[in-house]
């Protein structure tokens, strides 16, 4: 609306968020893995946006800039990290400052508010300056990369606060289903909703985990898939993390600890299943605000792919293996093995491309946008998205991230080859 587009008609079958979006952890950064700078410029924009949206509104949605914290106790994975670091530094995070023997330079992230002068990361190294910094992290902690254009908000508030505005200049919401989009010599020509027919000369498929099947009705495959991922609230009573510490992530791969007693209970495949070696990435950050006790625990160590069914089912003893993940990296939170207090899970789809990059821009049929695929990273890139493909709508000169973000570039059998060789660097937590 921002941009003068007028006669905008919002379809949702559910009140608007209530799908995915209130399902994430609500956190954003600008600090994304390569082999190219899109991610960053993408995120780099949306946060530009995030920001300015916080001030304008005196922070209604909660905007934070605590950082992320990466951590490893690995010294084989230090070089690694530093060099990824200095790429994705190199690709436009803002710089990165490395720290051994004295952090006198490193500046602490506040519990609230945006500090925008914090750019690029922060790397301290060895077990003495870690400690000193973030000493709740597991003793033999050897390194930590603090990136700080990140933090969290209320994706909630963000969401109402965008819809108010873009109601009062004039948007009309159809609380309907988008049956099919309906196509005429290869243009669109309207959507046809259970609620009638809304003609329409563009139409933007943004249909989160149904984003494939709604183009599909105007004629167009889409490449994605879905895998299921869930997230753990639970309440923290004994303060095992401090409420100001900042989004905290476990970079190594690790053994859960397993009691001979469970061993033996669990026995057979279920007992080796939970002792093979887990994936990397256990992360968690405080929820809400100084009277809150709140933890959020996320570990994605099985990304299957699963067709979207609507609610999903969770496995219960998901938020036992999350914890017993993150009591490697904050051995606190141990007094909890065995009796997490009371866990709330829920959870939703991951939608995505093979590279794990979203769609933004024109689809194959004239008139027909995608703005989908967005796995676990959609509240953070919604703003820089949709400014994306605000200026595809009006037809203004692209920005260099563009192309990054078609699906043409699918076409490009040179693009095919490169995302074959991008390993698992997605940048997926
Ligand atoms: C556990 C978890 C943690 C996450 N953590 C983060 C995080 O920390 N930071 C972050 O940025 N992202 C995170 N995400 C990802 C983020 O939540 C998603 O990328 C984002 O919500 C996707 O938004 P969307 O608008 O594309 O999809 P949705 O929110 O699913 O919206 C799609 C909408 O389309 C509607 N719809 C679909 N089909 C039709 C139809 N045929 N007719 C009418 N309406 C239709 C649906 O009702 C829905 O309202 C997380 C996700 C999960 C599951």
């Amino acid at each position: 609306m921002r941009r003068g587009l007028r006669d905008v008609v919002l379809v949702d079958e559910r009140a608007p968020l209530t799908l995915t979006s209130d399902k994430s952890t609500e956190c954003y950064r600008n600090w994304w893995p390569g082999p190219d700078g899109a991610m960053v410029a993408l995120m780099n924009a949306s946060i530009d946006r995030l920001e300015a949206l916080a001030e304008e509104s005196g922070n209604a949605f909660h905007l934070t800039r605590r950082g992320y914290v990466f951590a490893t106790a690995d010294p084989a994975r230090i070089d690694g990290l530093r060099r990824e670091s200095e790429g994705i530094s190199g690709f436009g995070a803002g710089p990165l400052r490395v720290h051994q023997g004295d952090d006198a330079a490193y500046v602490p992230s506040a519990p609230d508010g945006v500090d925008a002068s914090l750019t690029g990361a922060d790397l301290l190294l060895g077990g003495p300056l870690v400690r000193r910094r973030f000493p709740y992290l597991a003793a033999d902690t050897l390194a930590v990369l603090h990136a700080r254009r990140c933090g969290w908000m209320s994706a909630q508030q963000l969401g109402m606060y965008l819809l108010e505005r873009a109601r009062a200049a004039g948007l009309r919401f159809l609380r309907a289903r988008a049956e099919e989009i309906e196509v005429a010599a290869g243009a669109v020509r309207s959507v046809r909703t259970s609620a009638g027919t809304v003609a329409a000369e563009r139409v933007v498929d943004a249909a989160g985990p149904y984003a494939g099947e709604l183009a599909r009705t105007a004629g167009c495959d889409l490449p994605l898939h879905s895998e299921l991922h869930a997230k753990v609230a639970f309440r923290d009573t004994e303060q095992a993390v401090p409420r100001g510490a900042p989004f905290l992530i476990w970079i190594d791969p690790q053994r859960l600890y397993l009691s001979d007693d469970e061993r033996r209970r669990l026995g057979g495949e279920r007992a080796e299943w939970l002792e093979r070696v887990f994936p990397p990435g256990a992360h968690l950050r405080p929820e809400g605000g100084p009277a809150s006790d709140a933890l959020l625990l996320i570990w994605g160590y099985e990304d299957r792919t699963a067709e979207p069914v609507w609610p999903p089912a969770f496995d219960p003893s998901y938020a036992e293996i999350c914890l017993r993940g993150l009591v490697r990296m904050v051995p606190a939170l141990s007094r909890y093995v065995g009796r997490t207090p009371k866990p709330v899970i829920d959870g939703g789809y991951y939608t995505k491309t093979r590279e794990n990059r979203p769609l933004v821009g024109p689809l194959p049929v004239r008139g027909l946008y995608a703005d989908c695929a967005f796995g676990g990273f959609g509240i953070m890139a919604a703003a820089g998205a949709a400014s994306l493909l605000a200026d595809h709508l009006t037809g203004v000169p692209l920005p260099d991230h563009a192309p990054a973000f078609l699906l043409s570039r699918y076409a490009d059998p040179a693009y095919l080859a490169r995302i074959e060789r991008w390993g698992t660097s997605t940048g997926q937590l």
